[in-house]
This record gives C-alpha cells, structure tokens and sequence, in this order.
C-alpha cells in the first residue's frame, strides 16, 4: 500500500485505574478475607494493570449474606418505581461515563475501542434504560398473574463482552426486585469494578449488587453457595454442564448462555458487496470472541469462487494493532491461553486438509495477537467445523441447494445464531423458521437490541436475555 492511516489513539488518561481494587461488599470496597489478589494485564502489550482481589469461600458467604440482608430488607420492599428510579440513574450515569468505561474496556480486554465506544458501553446504558422502564410495569409483561422476585441470584460472565454481560445480567435481576452477587471473568474484571462507582453514585442501597472477582474456582464456590435463589451462567458449554451438575436436585433456578458456531448463508441471490461487509464484521468483529459469531461460512457453489476472492481481498485490509486507536478493526486476543487454544485449532484445521489464508498485515511485537484467517475447502467431518475456535477464524464450505444449506447450518450440537443473505423475502423467512438458532440476522448480522431477545437451541443452553424474556428469568409466581 502507498499510503496508511496516521495512528489515532484515543487518550487513556481519561480512566484512572487504581493500583488494588478489593471486593465490592455491601455498597463498598472491601479487603478480600483470603488475603490474595492477582493481577489482569493489558492484552495489547502485557502491562500489569492492576491487582484484584481473589475470593474464597469465606469471602463469598459474606457476600451472599449482604445480598441477603439487602433483598429481605430494602430491595423486595421498595416499590417498582422506586427501582426504576435508581435503574435509571445508573443508565445515566454510564451514558455520562461513556468515553471513560470504553477506554477501560479496551485496555483490560483488547477489543478495538471503536467497539467498545459504539457497540458495548452504548448497549450497557440501553440495557438499564430498557429494563428501568419494565421495573414498574410487571403485571403488564405478565397478565393476569403476580410476579414476584426470586431473591439472591449467583451471576457468572464471561472475558468477551464484559460489562455489556454485567449489564444483560443486572438489570433485568434488579427490575424484577432480585439482589446479585456477579462474578467477571479473571481477565477482564476493571470495568465491573469501575461500575461500582456507578452504584454508589446512584446510591443503590448498599448490598443490591455485590461484585466477587477471582477465578473459575471462585465461580464454582459460588455456585455451590447454598443460600441463592437463582444461578445465571454465560460462558462455555463445557463449564456450563458441570454448573448444571452442581445445582441438581437444588432449589436454585437457572439459565445458562452457552456457546455457539454459527452459519452465515450467502445464496447466489445475494447483494456479494453487503454480504462480504456482514460476514467480514460477522467473524472479525471483537477478534471473533462471540459467541454467535458467524463462525462456519456457507457459500452456495455458483458464487463461491467470486465470494472467496473478495474475502481474501478484504482480509488484507483489515488494520490489527492497538485496540485504543480509533481505526483498528481487529483488537487484541483476549489472552494467552485463548491465543493459544486458537493456533492449535488453526493447525488441526490445516492438518485436516483445510486450505489457510491470513492476513498479512504486520503484528505489535509485545501482546497476544491473531491474524484475521479464513480456512477454505473445510468440510463437515473437520474439527473446525464443529468446535467452537472463538477468534478470528472464518471456516468456508459450499452448498448446493437450500435444502442442503439447512441440514449443513444445523448439524451442530450448538444452536445460538445463524445469518442468511439473500434478496428473497420468502426465502429467508423459510430459511428462519428452520433452522435451530435463538437468534437468525438476515441480510446483517451482530445487531443487539435490549427489546430482542437471545439465547440458545441444543447446547448453547436455555433461558433468554433482553427483552421481556428475560424478566421471566427472573420472577416467580
Ligand atoms: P468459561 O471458561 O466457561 O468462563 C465463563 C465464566 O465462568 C468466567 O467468569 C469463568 O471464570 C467462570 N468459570 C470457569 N470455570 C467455572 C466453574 N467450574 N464454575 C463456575 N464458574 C466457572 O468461558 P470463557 O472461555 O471465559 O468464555 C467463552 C465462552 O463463553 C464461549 O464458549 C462463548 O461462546 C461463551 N459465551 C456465550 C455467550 C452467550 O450469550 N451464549 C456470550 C458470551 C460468551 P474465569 O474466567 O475467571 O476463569
Ligand atoms: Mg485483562
């Protein structure tokens, strides 16, 4: 290329991180009772950038009893209303904060802050908008019928999207007049530690969220604690059956959003320019750490060939490289072991006889970085067809006719997502209705709205977030 973009770094010193952070108890920071922190890194270049503290079983009973004490107490007395009130502080307050938590975003997880800025941080003060509106209006979501709030609920997420995670989780729990204790992921626990001070801003009755940092340890201890009402899980299959396991036979209930490996389906039909621009954000978005990424391309034979050009000429202008300046598209991957677990998919994926193409374009030295991929010429019986890769890795097979593109999309033990193009309106309406994914885009794909719902068919779990489905996640009668 002749030319290239002047780097456009947005200013990190808008966020202050502090040094330690301990765990956020009864409306305050508190030292962890095990005496251990650990500490998260900036994927981008491997800086420490703080310490947090790691909770144990004694830590996380107290935590539980706050939650307890603040659900009998304050939160299931207060009148909806009332809640929505402080739901709509908080969604405020993030608008308000906005270029603050999308910097902290960037740095603790590595996604582009382009992302992070337009997508994430907006959808969080969308979420606790949408869900401060519901808080006062259940009998209406529920006709005919008395919603009550089940208690305290356990909340686990994940590293990829980690306060809109929060968010999916908080505010339809305290809508409902639920109190939570959350756990984020140990790589990515600063911005729900930041958002406390929302909390505390909006003066939400001490005790109403409650946040344990630690590791996947410290999510199993919690999920064993005998005093909650309510598990909700979104992480990985493998985890999420053993969650399943423990609360067996348990008066907790529970959701749980597990993975995925999406058809994206292009039809000879199809605008290709729209399509390329949907399947490139479809897979490359966020480093590919989606779980309903459009993961498993499907091209229909007659366009493959020009469809697989245009991608591979894509590729090659995707721009990797530091997550906070404003024109990267591919961030950093989120850590070291998911670097890794990435590299040897790739390699399985190659030894399996699929064809390899990468983006060339140069890589930072220091940090966990992945080349935007395609693997071609893959093929059913492939590892890379059906195992979930998680970053930035677009694996392509060919089909002949609808119906074959329907029985390829849905031969997966996943069922989250899908996305079909085509310049049908009967087609892609036939196409929704049978294929087995909770969430089917057609002609886009990694659109988000409070309003919609989403989870998963098969084993990509149960139980939906936004919209009115999720309250029912939340509530008894
Ligand atoms: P993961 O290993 O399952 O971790 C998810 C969360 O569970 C983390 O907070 C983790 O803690 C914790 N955890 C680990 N082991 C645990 C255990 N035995 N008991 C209780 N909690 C435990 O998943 P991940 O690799 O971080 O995230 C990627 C996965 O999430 C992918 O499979 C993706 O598809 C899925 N995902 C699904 C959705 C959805 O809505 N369906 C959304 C986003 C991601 P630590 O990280 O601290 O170890
Ligand atoms: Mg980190």
């Amino acid at each position: 290329m002749g030319w290239d973009y002047a780097p456009a770094p947005e200013a990190r010193n808008i966020v202050k991180i502090q040094p330690r952070y301990g765990l956020f108890i009864d409306g305050q920071f508190v030292e962890p009772k095990s005496g251990r922190y650990f500490q998260t890194l900036n994927p981008a270049n491997e800086a420490v950038l703080a310490e947090v503290a790691y909770a144990e079983a004694e830590d996380i009973d107290r935590t539980v009893q706050s939650a307890r004490r603040a659900y009998n107490e304050v939160w299931s007395k207060l009148p909806g209303k009332e809640r929505a009130k402080y739901l709509f502080r908080i969604a405020r307050i993030v608008q308000e904060r906005s270029r603050e938590f999308a910097v902290l975003e960037s740095l603790d997880g590595g996604k582009p802050i382009r992302e992070s800025r337009d997508v994430d941080i907006p959808l969080v003060s969308a979420h606790f908008f949408y869900y401060a509106g519901w808080a006062d209006k259940l009998e209406y979501a529920f006709p005919g019928r008395t919603p009550r709030p089940l208690g305290v609920a356990g909340q686990i997420i994940p590293w990829n999207f980690p306060l809109l995670m929060l968010a999916w989780k908080v505010a339809p729990a305290l809508a409902c007049g639920n109190t939570v204790v959350i756990k984020p992921a140990e790589t990515t626990p600063l911005t729900a530690l930041l958002m406390c001070e929302v909390f505390q801003q909006a003066e939400l009755p001490p005790g109403v969220v409650n946040i344990v940092t630690g590791d996947g340890q410290t999510g199993a201890t919690l999920v064993q604690h005998p005093d909650l009402d309510k598990i909700a899980f979104t992480g990985s299959t493998e985890v999420g059956k053993k969650i399943q396991r423990a609360v067996a036979g348990t008066r907790k209930r529970l959701t749980l959003e597990l993975g995925g490996k999406a058809a994206n389906v292009i039809f000879e039909d199809a605008d290709i320019d729209q399509a390329i621009e949907g399947i490139i954000n479809g897979i490359y978005f966020n480093q590919g750490h989606v779980c309903c990424a459009g993961s498993r391309l499907l091209v229909q034979e007659s366009i493959y060939p020009i469809v697989l050009r245009k991608l591979q000429r894509r590729i090659q202008l995707l721009r990797v490289g530091d997550p906070l300046d404003k024109n990267t598209d591919v961030g950093a991957i989120n850590s070291l072991p998911q670097l890794r677990k990435i590299e040897s998919l790739v390699q399985i994926g190659v030894q399996e006889g699929a064809e390899l193409y990468q983006c060339d374009c140069p890589l930072p030295e220091k940090g966990y970085w992945y080349r935007p991929t395609i693997l071609d010429k893959v093929s059913m019986a492939h590892t890379v067809a059906r195992e979930e890769i998680f970053g930035p890795v677009l694996a392509v097979m060919t089909f002949r006719t609808p119906d074959e593109a329907v029985a390829i999309a849905n031969n997966t033990r996943y069922g989250l997502s899908a996305g079909v193009w085509t310049s049908k309106g009967s087609r892609y309406l036939e196409f929704a209705r049978r294929l087995q994914a909770g969430v089917v885009w057609c002609n886009t794909y990694n659109k988000f709205d409070p309003a919609s719902p989403f989870g998963g068919y098969k084993e990509s779990g149960f139980g939906r977030e936004g919209g009115l489905h999720a309250l029912s996640a939340y509530v008894a009668f």
